[in-house]
This record gives structure tokens, C-alpha cells and sequence, in this order.
């Protein structure tokens, strides 16, 4: 039997050690980067339905540095409180903390996962959403739970400045180089190494820079069997379109996550979740993975496809389940903003083991089903031969 491993934070541990594994979360991010305030994250706005939410939200232009009047500033960039909590989820693409910064906040948020049951977080977060290598190491010292972590890039907007004259070839070597040397040589444990590549981040149509990163990956995946996360562009074909491509980059598409399958392969009512839309990627043998749970909040649906609850997230996967794919499901809650923490009053990553498991119990979701999706689906997408 060919001996296998996981390479986390820490090193690498023995696939059946992992225990509840969450596979797509962000422990440590900023997607504002550079962006400090809300009239900063305005200004990336790249769609109809932002500036919808910018006459929501109350946003004028006025004379105020940078573009944008004094109320509306003071209204977005306060202190996080029950008395305007509501107003962060309705219009939360406004709200300045569209990040994770602390590591005290962090360890709070991971011991109760781990309080409740959790063994391991796949931190899916690529170098261009801030990603902390030492960062994650800290936390898994000090809650012992295994953190994996990822690689690669995300969506257009948050390439390097340089991407242009970065070439494949480039790239490709950045990729491999977190994976094999791993990143920082400080302390006794080396360079933290990237256990997973992604999330690749696609628009749709995929730009010439997405494919030329998808190109790098697809290289350091081939040599090094690392799975691949996929987040597909933010349009119904956006799944199909990166399956087609990364099948004729000759991927190992049992090796491949497909990321927010609760609401990319879905139309709007009454069709819902599409069986043509997710089908072609199970039976290609890739992995569907259904990672926003805890979303439950209908402010956040941005086109005419129906945002699920999370017993509508069950649903769908019982769907994928019965059609005989059981072994290719993976969930998570992707939480990307603050007040999306149990310590500020959100579900936090403590909800899957907390809640969801009941729920998918209480839903009649055979127990041996739910230990697949958990612990040993996530061990087989995640390990890779020992050399
Ligand atoms: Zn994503």
C-alpha cells in the first residue's frame, strides 16, 4: 500500500488523522488589500448590482477625499454594534472590515471549531487575498487544530500589480515553489508548504491572465498531485468552462474542487439546482464542494438565481448523494467578513459541526454519509503520495 499524507501548516500528517475537515475557509484574508475604507471598496465596483447597493446604502459623491460624503463615511466605518448590525449585513459590501486581520480573533474562532468537534480547516486563501503562511502556523500551535493551506491566485481583480509580464513559466515556479520549499524558513519547522492550490480564482469568460495561471497551476498540480480548488466564474456556465478547460490541460479532475456548487450550477426558480449544470463535473470525478453555509441571508443574492438556506444546501446535496456521487461532496462556510464570527455575533466555522451535522441528521441524511463528506471525502482530496 503506497503510504500517503496531507502537508499541513505544521507538516505533514497522515490522512486519516485529519478528522472533520471544512474545506474552504479564509482564517486569515483581506479582499480590500490596499482599500482601507468603504468609499475605497466602492470605488472597485465593477457591477450594476454594487451601485444598486450604493443608492441603498445612502453613498453620494461629495467633496470629501476619496469622492464621497462625510455621513456616509461615519455611517460605514464605525464600530461593528447590535444597533447597526443589520445594516452590515444588508449592505455589506460597504462595510470596511471586509477582512480577517487578527490572529487573537482567529484563535478564538478556531478553538470553538475545534471545541465542537472540528480536526481540520483548509484555509483557501491564494497569495493575492493576503495570505498568512506564519499566521496560520501561529494559530495551529495554539489550537492544535490542522490547518491546510493554499496557493495560487484568485479572480483578476487581485492579481499581482505585475501579473502582464509575469510569465506561465513564472508563476508556475512561484506555485511550485510554495508547495516543495514552502514559504519564510524561520523556526524548526522550515517553510510553510501549501497543502492545496487555490482558490484559482475565474471570471467568466475567463480573462488571458486567469488562463495563463490556470496553466501554471494545472503544471504544479501534474508534478506535484496537489488538489486544485476551482472558483469558477460567477455565471451558470462558469463550472462547465473551467472542467473544459482544465480537461484539455490534461488535469487530474478527481483532483479538482469545484467551490460554491450552492450557487454556481443553479438557475433561477423554479429549475433551481441544475442536474445538466452539475452533473458533467461528478462524472468527470471532480469534487463538488457546497461551501457557504451559514449564508443564509437573502440580501446577498445578486442576480435572479435563488440564494439557498442551508437546509436547501442539504437538499442539493442529498441530490448529488442519490445520483451515486457521495464520495466527491465537500462543504464549508467560505467566511470571508467579521461579522460573519461567532465572536461577533456571526455562525462562524464552529456552524457546520454545531449545527449542520444535526441538521443533515434531522433531515435523514444517512450517518455514514455524513462521516464521508466530513472526514473521509475530504482525507482522499487532500492526500497526496508520501516521496
Ligand atoms: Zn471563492
Amino acid at each position: 500500500m503506497t503510504k500517503s499524507h496531507v502537508m499541513t501548516v505544521l507538516g505533514p500528517v497522515a490522512p486519516d488523522e485529519l478528522g472533520l475537515t471544512i474545506c474552504h475557509e479564509h482564517l486569515l484574508v483581506d479582499m480590500t488589500q490596499s482599500q482601507t475604507s468603504a468609499a475605497d471598496l466602492l470605488m472597485r465596483s465593477e457591477t450594476g448590482s454594487k451601485s444598486t447597493r450604493a443608492d441603498a446604502a445612502g453613498w453620494q459623491f461629495g467633496e470629501g477625499a476619496p469622492g464621497t460624503t462625510a455621513s456616509f463615511l461615519g455611517r460605514w466605518q464605525g464600530e461593528l454594534r447590535l444597533d447597526n448590525y443589520y445594516d452590515f449585513v444588508r449592505n455589506w459590501f460597504f462595510r470596511g472590515e471586509f477582512r480577517l486581520t487578527s490572529i487573537e480573533d482567529c484563535i478564538y474562532e478556531v478553538e470553538r471549531f475545534k471545541r465542537a468537534g472540528g480536526g481540520c480547516i483548509v484555509d483557501a486563501t491564494p497569495v493575492g487575498l493576503s495570505r498568512d503562511p506564519a499566521g496560520l502556523r501561529e494559530v495551529s500551535r495554539a489550537t492544535g487544530v490542522h490547518i491546510v493551506m493554499g496557493g495560487g491566485y484568485y479572480e483578476k481583480a487581485w492579481h499581482p500589480p505585475d501579473i502582464d509580464d509575469l510569465s506561465e513559466d513564472e508563476l508556475y515556479r512561484r506555485i511550485k515553489r510554495d508547495i516543495v520549499d514552502g514559504v519564510g524558513d524561520e523556526g524548526i519547522d522550515g517553510g510553510v508548504k501549501s497543502g492545496h492550490i487555490g482558490e484559482v480564482g475565474m471570471s467568466y469568460p475567463r480573462t488571458d491572465n486567469e488562463d495563463k495561471v490556470l496553466r501554471a497551476v494545472v503544471r504544479a498540480h501534474t508534478e506535484t498531485g496537489l488538489a486544485i480548488s476551482i472558483h469558477p466564474g460567477k455565471h451558470t456556465m462558469g463550472p462547465i468552462d473551467a472542467l473544459n478547460r482544465l480537461q484539455e490541460l490534461d488535469a487530474d479532475i478527481g483532483k479538482v474542487i469545484f467551490c460554491h456548487c450552492d450557487n454556481r450550477p443553479v438557475l433561477p426558480y423554479p429549475q433551481g439546482f441544475a442536474e445538466e449544470l452539475w452533473r458533467p463535473l461528478a462524472e468527470a470525478g471532480a469534487y463538488l464542494q457546497f461551501d457557504t453555509f451559514g449564508w443564509e441571508d437573502s440580501t446577498r443574492q445578486a442576480s435572479t438565481t435563488d440564494a439557498p438556506n442551508d437546509a436547501g444546501r442539504i437538499n442539493m446535496i442529498m441530490e448529488v448523494v442519490e445520483a451515486g456521487f457521495e464520495e466527491q461532496v465537500l462543504i464549508s462556510h467560505d467566511i470571508v467578513m467579521k461579522h460573519w464570527l461567532s465572536k461577533y455575533g456571526g455562525w462562524g466555522i464552529e456552524h457546520i459541526p454545531r449545527s449542520i451535522v444535526p441538521l443533515m441528521k434531522r433531515k435523514d441524511m444517512p450517518e455514514e454519509v455524513v462521516r464521508k463528506i466530513l472526514i473521509s471525502n475530504p482525507a482522499n482530496a487532500l492526500a497526496v503520495e508520501a516521496s
